[in-house]
């Protein structure tokens, strides 16, 4: 087998240094392909091999569908031999526009997508947001199939490219292209009496809104704990139609915890993964249960130890850290 590297994109030879990824090799060639996160988890990088063979490693979290059609992850891809390249084509994106921007807390947005192309999706899913320029950033479906429009919950962050842009009001009526979805952070509704047990930090809570709402429109009848955390009370956004669901479903136990602020009846004041860990100790059934656990990565990691230490089983702990690109080297 041959060990000396060579990368074709698109039918141009690029040069390319041994254990250096694909992607770097095309940036370093004036080619950019679409990328965010640089670690695999947002597959905006997404490619497809025309021949060659494909490392493992550029297939890591791909599903069947897409490892059957060549499509590999430009950030993970090191060749190892002579390795051909092609874009994804349109017919692999969806096109939508921008239906509505309106904000749920100071940093947060909910985005409605009016979609152009039809795409079926599983509530909790993620897509890849391209804007017209090629900048491509993944975010997780709030919505239900059933909805007119696809809901994204964005935390606009300090300097941020993508969010900045999808946060202001001046954006409705704007197109943009979706890849997709992606990801195994669904409800499936083959054991509909089994825990569930949902922890979302920030827009973490984004998947687990769609995610809850599809287990009870699909009868779900097991117990349902819903776990949000934010910085601050404030961010703790959806409360109301939160506090509505809880109501209107006595199987749906939903607490409320922030890191800051002063604790009311419904909030608790403290961090997430202690109160996460301590309720699902105290979860009857709970080596059953199944678990989903979304927001930032480190936060993630962290709940999915703890809920593991809890009693849950480590197979049954799915979900998406939101891993942001590199921050600029003069912001570091
Ligand atoms: C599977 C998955 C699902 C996701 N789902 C969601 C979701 O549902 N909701 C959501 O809000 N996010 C989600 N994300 C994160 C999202 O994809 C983006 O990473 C996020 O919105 C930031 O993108 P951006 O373009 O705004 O920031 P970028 O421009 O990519 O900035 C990256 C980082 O650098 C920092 N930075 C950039 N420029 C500067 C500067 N000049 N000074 C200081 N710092 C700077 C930013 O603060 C940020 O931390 C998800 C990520 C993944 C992988």
């Amino acid at each position: 087998m041959s060990t000396t590297p060579r990368l074709r994109y698109e039918g141009r030879e690029i040069p390319i240094e041994e254990g250096e990824t694909a992607l770097s090799a095309c940036a370093r060639a004036g080619i950019v392909i679409p990328s965010s996160c640089l670690s695999g988890a947002c597959q905006s990088c997404l490619v497809r091999a025309r021949s060659g063979e494909i490392p493992a490693a550029a297939q890591v979290g791909l599903g069947p569908a897409k490892k059957a059609l060549g499509c590999l992850l430009a950030c993970l891809c090191r060749p190892t031999g002579a390795l051909e390249l092609e874009a994804l084509d349109a017919s692999s994106e969806y096109k939508a526009t921008i239906a509505a921007v309106e904000r749920l807390a100071p940093t947060i947005v909910r985005v409605r997508l009016r979609m152009d192309d039809e795409m079926s999706y599983r509530p909790g899913q993620f897509v890849t947001l391209l804007r017209a320029d090629g900048l491509a950033r993944a975010y997780s479906i709030a919505s239900l199939p059933s909805e007119a429009t696809i809901e994204l919950h964005v935390r606009e962050v300090r300097g941020g490219q993508m969010s900045g842009w999808l946060a202001d009001p001046a954006r409705v009526g704007e197109a943009v292209r979706l890849r997709g979805p992606a990801g195994e952070c669904f409800f499936t509704s083959e054991a509909l009496s089994r825990p569930l047990v949902m922890v979302g930090v920030g827009t973490g809570l984004a998947p687990l809104w769609g995610i809850v709402r599809d287990a009870l429109a699909q009868g779900h009848a097991g117990p349902i704990t819903l776990l949000h955390g934010a910085r601050v009370i404030e961010d703790l956004y959806l409360r109301g139609p939160l506090t509505a669901l809880a109501r209107a479903h006595p199987g749906l136990d939903l607490r409320l915890c922030a890191l800051h602020g002063e604790g009311d009846a419904e909030v608790t004041i403290g961090e997430i993964d202690a109160l996460a860990k301590s309720t699902v100790a105290a979860m009857p059934g709970r080596a059953s249960a199944r678990a989903f656990v979304c927001g930032d990565p480190a936060m993630v990691a962290r709940l999915k130890k703890g809920l593991f230490l809890a009693g849950l089983s480590l197979r049954e702990i799915v979900g998406d850290a939101f891993v942001e690109g590199p921050r600029p080297a003069a912001a570091l």
